[in-house]
């Protein structure tokens, strides 16, 4: 396994077909802007779904809900947007459609009858054959045959703003300013709203 996949999956816990395709958008997206692990916010990624996909591309790109370089779009597409503060050059990279209805249907029929324990043997045998196809699939299959790599123009986000912290008139925590609401009885954090 190459390096950097093997740090994907240290990170995300296994190897598994979001991933990889999480690994392989975001290779060729850092490739296509020549662009490397982001320290800061230099880069910007911009995912269209919150699954495994995900941890590949923060691993790779170096960005993370935590840096605020990481903004989550839920569309329930495996895209992938990665912009560049430096030279403000972006990329869109997505998949080309399978055009295999029928065995994608299979498929995900089989791994949810797995996930929850009703298969048998030999459904759970034939699930880890398939599985390992596509993700050898996904390993192996040349960028121009696996996305559609596009650069794109668009306005960069803004940064990542740090807010003072006020105190919640119920509970008394710290909250981030932007985040408490005025109430009768008082300033209250959203956790204590929704009380
Ligand atoms: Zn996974
Ligand atoms: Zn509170």
């Amino acid at each position: 396994m190459k390096k950097d996949l093997k740090k994907c999956v240290d990170f995300h816990g296994h190897l598994c077909g979001g991933l990889l395709m999480g690994y392989r958008a975001a290779k060729a997206a850092m490739k296509n802007l020549k662009s490397s692990f982001a320290k800061d916010e230099e880069v910007v990624a911009i995912v269209e779904n919150s699954s495994c996909f995900v941890d590949a591309v923060s691993v790779l790109t170096g960005c993370t809900f935590g840096k605020g370089n990481l903004i989550f779009k839920d569309y329930g597409k495996m895209v992938l947007f990665l912009l560049s503060r430096k030279d403000g050059k972006g990329v869109r990279v997505s998949f080309k459609s399978e055009n295999n209805d029928k065995a994608q249907e299979n498929f995900y029929s089989l791994m949810n009858k797995v996930l929850h324990g009703k298969a048998n043997d030999k459904e759970k045998s034939l699930f880890k054959k398939i599985k390992k196809e596509r993700e050898k699939k996904l390993l192996t299959k040349k960028d121009e045959d696996l996305l559609n790599i596009k650069r794109i123009k668009m306005p960069l986000p803004a940064r990542a703003k740090i807010f003072k912290s006020v105190k919640c008139d119920k509970c008394g925590e710290s909250v981030m300013e932007t985040r408490i609401r005025k109430t009768k009885k008082g300033d209250y954090c959203l956790e204590c709203l929704e009380k």
